[in-house]
């Protein structure tokens, strides 16, 4: 029986290893220490990654169906602990235990739906001459690279797109919320070949130590842009392979035809789901002035009624900013909009006391060069803009660096598709906002990423393209 509040460890080569070291995990809600995870020493990495180099002839040459049936273990797994690591999930990353079995069912589901997708071979030519066919091999050993926001789902993305391809993992939950990953190692222990799937936590070293190592033949990480970039200039040493999934500041565009009544509720959730922490939350709402009023009146009275606090706690339905330096920067930003005169239609005030509690925050059209419009503020912090025309709010939209995703909300779904056909983001979504689907590709233009995870073309990227040509007259 695998204990949830104890006994966590990484697992290398199929076996459980303490860390050199370790990191205290704290639960956001009450700043107390949830349990000590492995701090990963740089031999103890090497010999993960040596596990994997060592595991990865037998996995790639394993029949397709078996590596399916290994990745289908992950949803099994999941599935069959759910309270277990929901409540897990809540002690180290806040959300309501509710919200963190909802990621962990979305976690299974991934891992279920992964296992059945297709790797398509590509016929180039078939004459009486010649057959040319692409095909799709495994890169090798892949290291991932996780955030806090959503440490399990955006795990599992990694973990069942390069297993089912063929490729072996090292995998790094954040600092912040490694527990849940490094229990779904121990839990898979028994249904994968050593060194298949490992999974190692540590601190501000170990990141870098993955993406510097000679071992390793991909990247696919996911966290905010700064670091994307760190990753990219290290990964270059040895031409690894990239996926990068960044930072946003999606840009939800109201139309003035919008039923306010209707759209009030799903814009603001997703403005203000997992808090704001979310790489494709609504970050700036463009409203149109016809509905301008109207709308910042509805989402002001849903923020009045929602209730943050500990995950734990009847009726809670945001908890608390995940992290320090997270709570620090969101504070920062409501302290900056505040100095800077704006005005707030909601929240505002930061409590004092245990835990790292922001409550809901509208500001009032606030100028575009303001900190909170221009910074990602990953928090539930949101500003909420005036517009008159559709020009001035596309050129608005997208004077960004960042290009994740948007929104776009009318009556009217031919004008609606205009706009969001100007956007320059990965994603549009029109009259809702943050349907992701394992068969949907997502990624970023701009500064939001590097290719893209889900769908066949996020599968693609776990490969190399392996083109063989044969001339059929000749043999
Ligand atoms: P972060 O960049 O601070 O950390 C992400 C991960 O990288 C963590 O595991 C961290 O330990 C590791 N890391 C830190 N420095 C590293 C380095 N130099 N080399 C290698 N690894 C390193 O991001 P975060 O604060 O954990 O997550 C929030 C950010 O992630 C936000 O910007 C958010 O928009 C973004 N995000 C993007 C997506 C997406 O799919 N585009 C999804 C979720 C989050």
């Amino acid at each position: 029986m695998t204990a949830f509040d104890r006994d966590f460890s990484m697992t290398i080569d199929g076996r459980a290893e303490a860390g050199e070291a370790s990191i205290a995990v704290l639960n956001p809600a009450t700043e107390e220490v949830v349990a000590h995870a492995p701090d990963c020493g740089r031999a103890q990495l090497d010999a993960a990654v040596a596990a994997a180099r060592a595991a990865f002839p037998g996995w790639r040459a394993t029949p397709l169906d078996q590596r399916r049936a290994a990745v289908a273990q992950i949803g099994a797994m999941i599935g069959a602990n759910l309270d277990e690591f929901a409540r897990l999930f809540t002690r180290e990353q806040g959300r309501p235990v509710a919200k963190a079995a909802e990621e962990l069912m979305g976690a299974a589901f991934w891992a279920t739906s992964i296992a059945r997708q297709d790797i398509p071979v590509i016929v180039n030519e078939d004459t009486p001459d010649r057959r040319s066919e692409t095909r799709r091999v495994p890169l090798g050993v892949v290291g991932g690279i996780v955030p806090w926001n959503f440490p399990m789902l955006l795990g599992v993305w990694k973990i069942a797109s390069a297993l089912v391809t063929g490729n072996t993992l090292v995998i790094k939950p954040s600092p912040f919320t490694p527990l849940t990953m490094l229990k779904l190692g121990e839990l898979m222990r028994p249904h994968l070949p050593p060194g298949v799937l490992n999974v190692v936590s540590g601190g501000d070293a170990l990141g870098p130590w993955i993406t510097g190592h000679p071992g390793i033949d991909k990247i696919s990480f996911t966290g905010s842009t700064a670091t994307g970039r760190r990753v990219m200039a290290s990964a270059a040493a040895t031409l690894k392979r990239v996926t990068l999934e960044l930072g946003g500041n999606d840009a939800a565009i109201v139309l003035g035809d919008v039923d306010v009544a209707k759209v009030a509720e799903p814009l603001f959730w997703s403005a203000f789901g997992n808090n704001g922490q979310v790489c494709i939350a609504t970050k700036r709402l463009y409203i149109h002035a016809d509905v301008y009023d109207a709308l910042a009146r509805e989402l002001t009275a849903i923020a009045a009624r929602v209730k943050t606090g500990d995950g734990f706690e009847q009726g809670t339905e945001l908890g608390p900013v995940q992290n320090r330096p997270q709570y620090e920067r969101v504070k920062g930003l409501i302290a900056d909009a505040k100095a800077s005169g704006l005005a707030f239609l909601a929240g505002g005030e930061v409590p004092e006391g245990k835990g790292y509690f922001v409550p809901v925050t509208l500001v009032d059209n606030p100028p575009e060069d303001s900190r909170v419009v221009a910074e990602e503020a990953f928090g539930p912090v949101l500003p909420l803009l005036r517009f008159e025309n559709v020009e001035e709010v596309i050129a608005r939209a997208n004077a960004s660096d960042y290009g994740l995703a948007g929104s776009v909300w009318s009556a009217d779904v031919a004008k609606a598709q205009a706009i969001a056909e100007r956007l320059d983001t990965g994603t549009v979504w029109i009259n809702e906002a943050q349907h992701v689907a394992p068969w949907i590709p997502f990624g970023g233009h701009k500064q939001s990423g590097i290719g893209v995870e889900n769908g066949t073309e996020g599968l693609l990227e776990y490969t190399n393209a392996q083109t063989i040509t044969v001339r059929k007259a000749v043999a």
